[in-house]
């Protein structure tokens, strides 16, 4: 008998038929003869309305409450879920958070997970039931507090429920086929992904890929789950995410020069412009960066156009921390002894993703050519292991995407079909 963890996100579970139909999809892996482990999301959009209505009440809603409030879309979903298949007939027990065992830390809105304790899962199933779980959601042992894991926490809930009950795999139902090698609503010949390392993954994820979140990833990646990406509108296989150390160590496929390709327009990009080039000037920016706890990306320094002795520094970082650390700069200016500040939020990143760019010489350059032949300006370039970065403007990132892809051999020979969904 196989233990199948199976996450269905919001779009899956949008109303009452969805619901019924979801049910019904569990209930035949059960009949299959595996134990089932279900992780849910809120209805629809449930968590957004929630969050809009919490806003409406007041402009900052207490953290502790704020939680309180949107747990309550997961456990409409797994409540509702429970009843489906317990009206076909078999045996189903919802379970929040805290009772499937979630121990979080104590930080409201962004927990998390400490240890996973899901022994009334595990009795649930010895005793023949489907186990349904609400995603996103755990508790503190200290405050004794309900907490959420983040925006799009429930794909974290499934990976850490298959890695503590050994689950031999982890199924992420969503409304798009698996991974694709590029956006199939930007590139319409995006080819579906059947297998890709989880370092891959990693990498496609913290760059813009929306349909996985990172922070599940990085868990599976950490605790040895493997994971498979699949529509829930249909029954083809989707992609596998594998951990290359125990699956691929004997096997002889050669790794894909490039996985994807993903581009993310959430991000800004800051100059400080005028900083004295001596020791030291960097580490001061980017304490005071870290201290609005900003995630930045690149970093670029140059040759300041302003003077000799001095440098320019450019970061990226996410739009929605932009003012605030333009701010916390902006008030150490005269200590650090910089010139000025540049904002910049009409950008766009685009990363090239591929194990197999660790053994191949020519990638940058084949990336390059593609992006100057389609007059395509790249402001700055970041590197890793197995990723290029660059940085363009933002209106010029979809055709940057669209030139890549096809310079790397990437396009299929049909289009892609696309039910529509945002992949989430
Ligand atoms: N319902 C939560 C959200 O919308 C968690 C999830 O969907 O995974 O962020
Ligand atoms: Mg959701």
């Amino acid at each position: 008998m196989s233990l199948i963890v199976q996450k269905f996100g919001g779009s899956s579970v949008a109303d009452a038929e969805s619901i019924k139909r979801v049910a019904k999809r569990i209930v035949e892996t059960r009949k299959a003869g595996n134990e089932v482990v279900v992780a849910v999301s809120a209805m629809g959009d449930t968590t957004d309305e929630l969050l809009d209505l919490a806003h409406q009440v007041t402009p900052i809603p207490a953290p502790r409450e704020l939680d309180m409030l949107l747990t309550a879309g997961e456990r409409i979903s797994m409540a509702l879920l429970a009843m489906s298949i317990r009206s076909m007939g078999h045996d189903a027990r919802s379970f929040t958070g805290s009772q499937a065992g979630m121990i979080t830390d104590a930080r409201h809105g962004q927990a998390r997970i400490v240890d996973v304790t899901p022994v009334r899962v595990r009795d649930a199933l010895d005793e023949g039931a489907i186990a349904i779980v609400a995603g996103f959601q755990g508790f503190n042992r200290g405050t004794g507090d309900i907490t959420t894991l983040g925006r799009g926490g429930s794909d974290t809930t499934a990976v850490a429920l298959a890695a503590a009950l050994h689950a031999d795999v982890c199924e992420i139902y969503t409304d798009v086929d698996g991974i694709f090698t590029a956006d199939p609503r930007v590139v319409p010949r995006a080819q579906k992904i059947d297998r890709i390392s989880s370092e891959e993954m990693l990498e496609l994820a913290a760059n813009g890929a929306k349909v996985l979140y990172i922070r599940a990833v990085e868990y599976a990646r950490r605790h040895g789950v493997t994971l498979h990406v699949r529509s829930s509108f249909n029954n083809n296989e989707g992609t596998i995410v594998y951990n290359p150390t125990e699956e691929n160590s004997e096997s002889p496929v050669e790794e894909p020069l490039i996985a994807g390709v993903a581009t993310d327009l959430s991000e800004a990009k800051i100059t400080v412009v005028g900083v004295p080039d001596i020791p030291g000037k960097a580490a001061q920016i980017f304490n005071i960066v870290a201290k609005t706890g900003a995630n930045i990306d690149m970093i670029v320094q140059n040759v300041s156009a302003a003077a000799t002795g001095l440098t320019d520094i450019s970061f990226t970082l996410p739009k929605s921390d932009g003012q605030t650390v333009l701010t916390a700069l902006t008030a150490e200016q005269t200590d650090v002894g910089f010139r000025g500040l540049q904002y910049d939020d009409q950008i766009g990143k685009l990363a090239l993703v591929g194990a197999g760019m660790r053994t191949n010489a020519g990638v940058s350059a084949k990336l390059f050519t593609a992006l100057y032949e389609a007059g395509i300006n790249i402001e700055m370039i970041s590197t890793s292991e197995i990723r290029i970065s660059v940085v363009t403007r933002a209106d010029t990132v979809n055709d940057a995407l669209r030139v890549v892809h096809t310079a790397f051999g990437l396009d299929a020979d049909d289009e892609a079909v696309v039910h529509g969904g945002t992949g989430r």
